[in-house]
């Protein structure tokens, strides 16, 4: 295995963590039965953690998280099981107890590592500590089912499957069942159990991960009349990282604290923006969500520049305008604040790596079950269609002939040449990487041409999706 260090100390390391692995399994598996205390639990997933960020690339990170089926197939029914509020805080209370016998050698040890505040002794090793602990747990299986999704094209499930291999040990996800056993709407009620409470902003990205890669999750994520869980519940996690800050301001250095329950929520927020309803939507909650956006605005403001910050202010703008209905004045507010990181080169090469993961590009696909695996067209290599039908279609669409942007990004294909062209989709390649990269021969204006289109394509398939006429929107 690519993460563990030869030697013998390699190889205990690498039993450690099967045993991790198995251990943390077990639980997801029978988590009322399970009888592991929550320190060990929280032992068991700092080893899964650290195997993890020791690997060196995000492929390695993926191989390996992707080497754990049974973890993941136990995992995401533990988060998206649906089930009474009363049993998920039974469940809760079970997994965030303690039940060892800390005179036994060793198992103190256990109890107190370094990251717990010194002064707590056997007896304060709090359900608080606990439930933190369980946090972290959640927070690991999370880590490790977004790695096995990260980077695969929507709704690609595994075809091949090995025969010599047992069901369970089969790669995950195999097929929609296995991705999520309890179906999309049951498994958002699932997941919304786990949103509530301090740590709970996670789970966004947990719906992050599985609407890029399921359409049908996206759909059932997205609830009117109220959006409990895909607007309110998603902005209270703001206000409550705002209020942390208004007590003690020093919080904003904190990665685990601000800077991740911020990023987390607004890289779901942009998913959103592109969601069919995600205008009825901001049309809905907009007065619930216009002041946590302004007050959060006015933070980030005063706070010193960072890539991060300036992203999230971008998407704080684009947001208000919607919740405003103010879009005609977006693109001036959003333009001083995007000017200082974005150039359309960068826009277009995020756009296209967004299309490639994508489902059919076709604006007029009558095909809405969205479990359609979209093919690559072969002159591009960027757009998906669904099938011969689609490709024609797109191909004299009056508006966006794909004739006219394939035979673009063919150009900029050949002026890159082959092996930068295939470095640009794997999965360590982020768009910012591949353009820090020594200068690639590109004509500019042709890569600007490209974002233009592919956003504008955007924009009309956002427009079209919605019972909003086109008009009102521009
Ligand atoms: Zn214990
Ligand atoms: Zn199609
Ligand atoms: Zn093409």
């Amino acid at each position: 295995m690519s993460a563990v260090a030869s030697g013998s100390q390699g190889s205990r390391e690498a039993q450690s963590l099967a045993a991790s692995v198995k251990a943390l399994t077990s639980m997801l598996e029978e988590p009322t039965k399970s009888t592991i205390c929550a320190s060990q639990l929280h032992a068991t997933c700092v080893s899964i953690q650290n195997a993890i960020h020791s690997s060196p690339t995000v492929a390695a990170q993926v191989k390996l998280a992707k080497s754990w089926p049974q973890l993941l197939r136990a995992g995401i029914k533990f988060l998206t099981r649906k089930q009474s509020p009363t049993r998920f805080s039974a469940m809760v209370e079970n997994l965030s107890r303690c039940r060892c016998n800390l005179d036994q050698p060793g198992i103190k040890e256990l109890h107190s590592p370094t990251s717990l505040d010194s002064s707590l002794n056997n007896s304060e090793l709090t359900q608080f500590t606990n439930i933190i602990h369980l946090r972290f747990s959640v927070h690991t299986v999370i880590d490790c089912i977004q790695l096995a999704l990260y980077g695969q094209t929507k709704h690609k499930f595994r075809s091949e499957k090995s025969t010599t291999k047992p069901n369970e040990d089969q790669p995950w996800p195999q097929d929609p069942e296995d991705l999520l056993p309890f179906g999309p709407e049951d498994s958002v009620d699932g997941i919304e159990l786990w949103a509530e409470g301090p740590g709970g902003y996670y789970m966004y990205k947990l719906a992050t991960s599985l609407a890029l890669y399921y359409h049908p999750f996206s759909r059932a994520m997205v609830r009117p009349p109220d959006y409990a869980f895909a607007m309110v519940r998603a902005s209270k996690h703001l206000t409550g990282v705002m209020d942390f800050y208004d007590e003690d301001p020093s919080c904003a250095e904190s990665q685990d604290l601000f800077e991740w329950p911020i990023t987390v929520i607004f890289d779901y927020f942009q998913l959103l923006v592109n969601h069919d309803k995600f205008y009825a939507m901001m049309k809905a909650t907009g007065n619930t969500i216009s002041p946590v956006l302004a007050r959060l605005s006015a933070i980030l403001a005063a706070l010193p520049a960072k890539d991060w910050i300036t992203d999230t202010r971008v998407g704080i703008e684009v947001l208000s305008s919607f919740a405003n209905n103010d879009l005609a004045g977006m693109r001036k507010r959003t333009a001083p604040i995007a000017n200082t990181i974005r150039d359309p080169v960068y826009d277009a090469f995020a756009e296209m790596a967004m299309v490639r993961k994508g489902g059919c590009a076709n604006t007029t696909c009558p095909n809405t079950s969205g479990t359609v695996y979209a093919r690559l067209c072969s002159q591009c290599n960027v757009m998906r269609f669904c099938g011969e039908h689609c490709q024609k279609e797109a191909w004299k669409n009056p508006l966006f002939p794909h004739k006219v942007l394939c035979s673009k990004i063919a150009k900029l294909k050949e002026q890159l040449g082959k092996k930068a062209w295939a470095q640009l989709w794997t999965e360590d390649m982020t768009t910012a990487k591949f353009l820090a990269q020594p200068k690639r021969p590109m004509d500019t204006k042709n890569v600007e041409a490209i974002g233009r289109i592919l956003t504008d394509i955007k924009a009309f398939k956002m427009a079209l999706s919605d019972d909003i006429p086109w008009s009102s929107r521009t």
